[in-house]
């Protein structure tokens, strides 16, 4: 969709994919990793002394240092270019050494004998011990409700490097509903915006004439919406819900969002939006004919339809993280 570029976008906090590998402590690793390499340093030192030793023995005893036959006068160390060669791979300290590259493999692989991997997964069922914002539908979940709590971990979870360790919660019911909406395609496997949650949900309010309040209840309590609607809500808008926030920033806050449904026609084709706003628009079918002409020009049609819903701001809540 071309008009994406006029959208703010909210912060993203994406579900990511199940993953069965197991993880290993990052700070165990980094110990493990100075230990080897005070080892490495230690065993180069050692090869450095008795390349030096033996070099210094050969030129003061006039044998190679290689295979200890006696030089021939003029020869300082070696008796041949093979010997000499030889040699240096033999007692290789260099930061390219094969011996120093095996003998770090070699601690490595008696490390990880030694502690077995620690698993750890990202998803588990806990039960609350305070409230929780569901990360999907935005509402609470309750002290003592059995939930689904994600952890982002190193190598399960591309969004770790921006939020290390960040907790997302989910009522049971938030997730199975994710989960249909992946399985049926009608969501990126990858997972969800908020912002796109929050949207859909207003727009299956809006068609099955229900509140916000009443749509977010009948999810947790596991009766989803029929497939049916949700794939013409896909069609509809094209897969793409993330709302839009038409230049409304400055308006007062009142305490609520009033999001839009607005299907129109551009280019003589059907199309349809979100868009989200802090204040009650007077004239909205007038509001959103005006935006959309700014858009397209003389290639917007005409506004089909606005419908739209009234939304109690989230309450803000502290980020939580996992140590
Ligand atoms: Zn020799
Ligand atoms: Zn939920």
């Amino acid at each position: 969709m071309a008009i994406t570029g006029y959208c703010h976008h909210g912060m993203i906090r994406r579900r990511s994919r199940y993953d069965q590998e197991s993880d290993r402590e990052g700070k165990a690793d980094n110990e493990m990793m100075k230990e080897i390499r005070d080892k490495v340093e230690a065993k180069r030192q050692e090869i450095m002394k008795e390349s030096e030793r033996l070099r210094t023995e050969a030129t003061k005893n006039h044998i190679c240092a290689n295979c200890g036959s006696p030089l021939p006068s003029g020869k300082r160390t070696y008796c041949s270019s093979k010997c000499s060669v030889e040699f240096s791979s033999r007692f290789d300290y260099s930061v390219s050494s094969n011996i120093l590259r095996e003998y770090a493999r070699k601690l490595k692989d008696e490390y990880n004998a030694a502690h077995p991997k620690k698993e750890r997964q990202p998803w588990s069922t806990p039960v609350a011990r305070t409230e929780h914002e569901c990360s999907f539908c935005g509402s609470m979940i309750k002290i003592g409700e059995k939930h689904e709590k994600y952890v982002r971990l190193p190598e399960h979870d591309e969004w770790f490097d921006d939020d290390p360790y960040g907790v997302l919660r989910y009522h049971t019911n938030c997730l199975k509903f994710v989960n249909l909406l992946s399985d049926a395609e009608l969501i990126e496997y990858e997972g969800f915006d908020e912002d796109e949650a929050f949207a859909l949900l207003c727009e299956v309010a809006l068609e099955t004439g229900k509140t916000f309040e009443e749509t977010v209840s009948s999810i947790i309590s596991g009766n989803f919406p029929s497939t049916e609607l949700l794939e013409k809500i896909s069609n509809e808008f094209d897969g793409e819900l993330s709302p839009c926030y038409p230049n409304l920033w400055d308006s007062d806050h009142s305490g609520y969002r009033y999001v839009y449904a607005v299907k129109y026609e551009s280019f003589d084709r059907p199309e349809a939006r979100m868009h989200v706003s802090f204040s009650e628009l007077k004239d909205p079918s007038d509001f959103f004919a005006k935006y959309y002409s700014g858009i397209y020009g003389d290639k917007f049609n005409r506004i089909l339809s606005v419908k739209w819903i009234k939304v109690p701001l989230p309450r803000v809540e502290e980020k939580e993280t996992m140590k």
